[in-house]
C-alpha cells in the first residue's frame, strides 16, 4: 500500500487567544467556543494521527495563542515523540504576547535538531514579550523564525486576506475546480487538527464547525472518537489528500495571487 506522507499540519491545541484580530486566519474571534485541548485528548490525538500518517513535514502546535496552554511543554514533550515520523521541523507559532516559560524553555532546548519557534511580530503594542523572547531563544540557542506583520513596507506575504465573506461564490464545478487549483491552501495541503478533527482546511474546518456548510464526514478525519480501523481512516485520508477540491471551495476566494490583502492584526473592538 502507497505511504501516506503528509507536506504540513497545523495542531490547534487551544481555541483561546490574548488578541482578537479582526481578520484572524484561524477565525478566533468569531468562533462560539473557546477551550484548551487537555493533554489527555492531546495524547490521544497525535497517537491516532501519527498511526494514520507515515510521515509528515513540518508538524506545528498552534492556537489561538498556545503559551496561553498551561501545559505546553508537556504537549511539545509529547510531540517529540514522534520525530521520526517529522521530517522537517516541529514549530510552536506564537504571537509574542506571553512570556516563554522555563519549562518549555529546556523541553524545546532538548530538541533543538527539530524544535522551531515562529513569532508573529505584531509591533510593541501588541507583541509585547517579542524583543524578551528572542534574547531568550537566542541565549538557549533554539532556532526561531520572525514573521514581520508589523511593518507595512514589508509585510510577510504582503498581509492578511479576509475570509470572512461565506456567500456561496462559485456555482459549477468547473468554476470550483478552478478556484481551487489556484488557491495556496489546497495546492500546498495544508491539514489542520482541530477540536479533535484532522481536517484539509483551515476554512473548511471552521464552515463546516459553524454549520455554514454540511458537515461532511468524506472531507474530515475524527482522531478521538473514529468509529473506523487504522486502514479504513488511512484510505480515507488518501482520498482527502487527492481531492481537486472540497466542498468549502465553492464559498471562497481562498488564496491566491490577486486576492486583495490588508493590514494584519487590527484588533475588534468588543
Ligand atoms: S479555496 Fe477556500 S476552502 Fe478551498 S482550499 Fe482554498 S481556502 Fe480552503
Amino acid at each position: 500500500m502507497d505511504k501516506l506522507n503528509l507536506k504540513r499540519t497545523t495542531f490547534k491545541i487551544t481555541t483561546k487567544c490574548t488578541l482578537k484580530c479582526e481578520l484572524c486566519q484561524a477565525f478566533i474571534p468569531y468562533l462560539k467556543e473557546h477551550k484548551d485541548t487537555s493533554l489527555e485528548q492531546c495524547c490521544q490525538i497525535l497517537e491516532r494521527y501519527f498511526a494514520l500518517v507515515d510521515s509528515v513535514g513540518t508538524f506545528s502546535a498552534t492556537g489561538g495563542e498556545p503559551f496561553i496552554h498551561p501545559q505546553l511543554a508537556l504537549i511539545m514533550q509529547e510531540i517529540f515523540k514522534y520525530k521520526e515520523q517529522i521530517t522537517g521541523n516541529i514549530d510552536i507559532v506564537t504571537n509574542g504576547t506571553l512570556a516563554i516559560s522555563d519549562e518549555l524553555l529546556e523541553t524545546l532546548a532538548k530538541h533543538k535538531d527539530k524544535a522551531r519557534v515562529i513569532i508573529s511580530n505584531y509591533g510593541p503594542q501588541l507583541s509585547r514579550k517579542f524583543e524578551e523572547l528572542k534574547n531568550k531563544l537566542t541565549q538557549n540557542d533554539i532556532l526561531f523564525r520572525v514573521e514581520e506583520y508589523f511593518d507595512e513596507k514589508n509585510l510577510k506575504y504582503g498581509g492578511w486576506i479576509d475570509y470572512r465573506d461565506h456567500s456561496l461564490k462559485h456555482k459549477t464545478e468547473e468554476e470550483i475546480i478552478e478556484q481551487a487549483s489556484h488557491c495556496f491552501w489546497r495546492q500546498g495541503r495544508y491539514y489542520e487538527i482541530n477540536f479533535g478533527e484532522l481536517h484539509p482546511c483551515a476554512r473548511s474546518f471552521y464552515r463546516m464547525k459553524e454549520g455554514i456548510i454540511k458537515k461532511d464526514e468524506n472531507q474530515f478525519i475524527s482522531l478521538i472518537d473514529s468509529k473506523n480501523s487504522i486502514e479504513e481512516d488511512r484510505e480515507k485520508l488518501r482520498k482527502i489528500d487527492n481531492l481537486i477540491y472540497l466542498n468549502s471551495c465553492a464559498y471562497c476566494f481562498g488564496n491566491t495571487k490577486n486576492v486583495k490583502r490588508h493590514k494584519p492584526a487590527v484588533q475588534l473592538k468588543t
